[in-house]
């Protein structure tokens, strides 16, 4: 072997466009040649390396290597691999690589050539790649896969879809998308909504009914994705499919189990509310007869469950005999729905029926008794949930009554459930179109007699409902969770009146009710506090009444504690409002920062007539004082009121006897002319 060949020549292409990092070094460890992937995931430019001695090779990438390894390489006549080993990148990371080094020529100068093979580049490559084929195996032997072209023909299709829809690899070839489903309406609906939507770029995935080769109907769960072809320039699509045919059947079964009362054959409540607004939506007219079994009368005598378990079962057995063709279902324990076109009198015939016919446990009959209500869809309620609601109110006005009767949902019950929900659905208009308004009522200072104060009271006036007065309506506006809205709508013309007055040169606090609910609201202080900036209102103008009840749950929140607390920093008074009808706790009152103590007009109105009232009264404006308060009392109508309450040493009075709550107007001339 000559020499000549031993000798490795290579030329500076050869580095520069190396797929990996690579450099050569002259035989003193100089970098000669250093290519643009060193660069990139080294980080250090073939200047940095070149200009300084600090900076040379091997107190950088190669601080990590021994002198010994350092020299082998630089005076080695053999190439080299060093496995794994860790190099210094310029931002101080280590990046673990295999080098191969090679002595060679460069133009007739003695180099070394280092190739640095990237663990992690390597590793990442590989993984790819055989994750891909991981994929796409895991995909195939688990999921049916067809691919479609822009058309939505078929050009693909795995062997599992083969299988399940019988048809052969050449058939289906050219076959279209449409063709793999029923010919139904329903289908059909579903087919055009999935192609739609690959058709623009998005994933469709749910369950499908397909169809076989042979019109066998199977059921799939469906994922169907769009892929971009970059050299088509047009969508592909594949479909992924799992058969969830037996699981469909399976759901089937179970869900005629669970829509069944196990212990009585009827129905259960879910089916029955599937039934009734079946029958609602074809406008069928029909009774909802709900039944319920009065526990106090009937089953006092019955001591264990197996006796209660026969009683029931002899009731559903009279029920089924009497109304026979009737749907029935059974609501929990005690409670049962009929659905039936039968009349009125027949329906209570079944009190009577039961009579006739007793129930015996052992010798005894058992003296059954029910409360039942009737009512008519569509006359009196036009939904399940309102029915079983109607039905429920009719039940408790029944036991009310003693029970053991079936009454029709009467009259005033009917109106009243009707007016609760158009009050909600007009409610929503009237504050979208602000068609509240705002009363405000005088509170006088007793010592000076001036005006320094009004309470602002909602009012609405609605076209359809007519007047809807606040106890009507802060109740309703509660539990449908408008109260928020009315609040946040009262606040906000609170403020804008109180600032108002203010540049008018009157000095009047606008005192407004909120409920506890709205302080529920983690950011009620926040949003009270960014009305007040808003408006320009300063927060010493606002006073917040809060009710007994309100008192007695925030002392249980801290949230709300903390909410109260932020606003009396900033100068909010809390009003202590209807006091004395709830239950008065010296614990609420030293946890929440109230100053004024409002005593309700119940005990005012009573005032002169009771002598006991009198002291009761006196009582508290005492006890007001003692826990340093200001003393109001509301509904004051009459001189001798005042006078009584003057006596007593409260501070200040609001009601009929100053004025009723009046408009912003009203308001103004009344502070000139008090
Ligand atoms: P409240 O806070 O105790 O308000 C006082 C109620 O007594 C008002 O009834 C007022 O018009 C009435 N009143 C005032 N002076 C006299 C009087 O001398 N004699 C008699 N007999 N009554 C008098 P209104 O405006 O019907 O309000 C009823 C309740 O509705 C209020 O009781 C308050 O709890 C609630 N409410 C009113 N406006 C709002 C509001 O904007 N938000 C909230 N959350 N509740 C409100
Ligand atoms: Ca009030
Ligand atoms: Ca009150």
């Amino acid at each position: 072997m000559s020499r000549e060949k031993e000798i490795f020549k290579i030329d500076k292409e050869l580095v520069t466009f190396a797929p990996f990092p690579t450099f050569l070094l002259n035989r003193n460890g100089h970098v000669a040649i250093w290519n643009d992937l060193c660069v990139k995931y080294f980080g250090y430019s073939l200047n940095e390396l070149t200009t300084s001695k600090n900076t040379n090779i091997n107190t950088t990438l190669f601080s990590t290597f021994t002198e010994e390894s350092w020299n082998r390489i630089l005076l080695g006549k053999e190439p080299f691999r060093f496995e794994h080993i860790q190099l210094v990148t310029k931002n101080d990371s280590f990046v673990s690589a295999t080098l191969l080094t090679m002595p060679c020529f460069l133009d007739g100068v003695p180099s070394i050539l280092v190739t640095c093979l990237l663990d992690d580049l390597v590793i990442r490559m590989d993984d790819t790649s055989q994750e891909l084929i991981d994929l796409k195996n895991g995909l195939y032997s688990t999921f049916m896969v067809v691919t479609l072209d822009a058309e939505g023909f078929i050009t693909h299709s795995n062997q599992a879809f083969l299988k399940a829809s019988h048809w052969t690899p050449k058939r289906i070839l050219g076959k279209t998308f449409w063709q793999l489903f029923p010919e139904t309406v329903e289908s059909a609906e579903i087919v055009e909504t999935i192609w739609q939507t690959i058709n623009s770029g998005q994933i469709w995935e749910g369950d499908v009914e397909k169809v076989t080769k042979d019109g066998q109907s199977y059921w799939v769960h469906l994922t169907a994705i769009p892929t971009y072809s970059q050299s088509e320039q047009n969508y592909h699509y594949i479909l992924i499919e799992k058969d969830i045919t037996n699981e469909k059947k399976l759901k089937q079964q179970l869900e005629k189990i669970a829509y069944i009362d196990t212990e009585t054959g009827l129905m259960n409540v879910h089916r029955l509310e599937n039934i009734v607004s079946e029958m609602i939506e074809e406008g069928r007219h029909f009774s909802f007869v709900y039944l319920s079994i009065d526990k106090f009368y009937t089953l006092k005598e019955l001591h264990n469950d197996h006796l209660e378990n026969n009683l029931i079962i002899e009731f559903t057995k009279r029920m089924k005999i009497y109304f026979q063709d009737s749907d029935m279902a059974r609501i929990n324990e005690n409670d049962f729905v009929v659905i039936t076109p039968l009349g009125e009198w027949f329906i209570q015939g079944f009190l009577t029926y039961l009579k006739q016919n007793p129930i015996y446990i052992g010798n005894m009959a058992v003296p059954i008794s029910i409360s039942g209500g009737i009512t008519r869809s569509p006359q009196d309620q036009s939904n399940f949930s309102q029915l079983m609601n109607a039905s429920i109110a009719t039940i408790a006005n029944v036991r009310e009554a003693g029970g053991d009767s079936i009454l029709s949902l009467s009259n005033a019950t009917h109106k009243a459930l009707n007016r609760r929900s158009i009050i909600e659905k007009r409610l929503l208009l009237a504050l979208d179109q602000q068609h509240l308004k705002v009363l405000y009522q005088p509170q006088i200072d007793l010592q000076t007699g001036n005006i320094i104060a009004v309470e602002a009271l909602v009012r609405w006036e609605d076209d359809e409902v007519g007047v809807v007065s606040p106890d009507e309506l802060i109740p309703i506006a509660e539990e449908s969770g408008l109260i928020n809205n009315i609040g946040s709508f009262m606040i906000e013309e609170a403020c804008k009146q109180a600032a108002e007055w203010q540049k008018e040169g009157l000095n009047l606090k606008v005192s407004i009710n909120l409920s506890v609910r709205e302080f529920r609201d983690k950011n009620m202080a926040k949003s009270i506090l960014s009305i007040l900036a808003r408006t320009g209102c300063p927060a010493n103008l606002i006073q917040i009444e809060i009710t007994e009840k309100f008192a007695l749950e925030a002392e249980a929140e801290t949230s709300i504690i903390k909410q109260m607390r932020k606003l009396e920093n900033e100068g909010i008074v809390f009003v202590l409002d209807d006091f004395g009808t709830g239950y008065a706790s010296f614990r609420y009152m030293q946890l929440l920062p109230i100053e004024i103590l409002k005593i309700d007009q119940m005990f005012i109105s009573s005032l002169l007539q009771s002598e006991k009232t009198q002291r009761l009264i006196h009582g508290m404006v005492q006890f007001g004082k003692s826990m340093n308060l200001t003393v109001l009392a509301e509904g004051v109508e009459t001189k001798e009121q005042r006078q009584l309450l003057e006596q007593y040493g409260c501070d200040a009075i609001q009601g009929f006897l100053i004025s009723k709550p009046v408009s912003e107007l009203e308001i103004s001339s009344l502070v000139a002319t008090v």
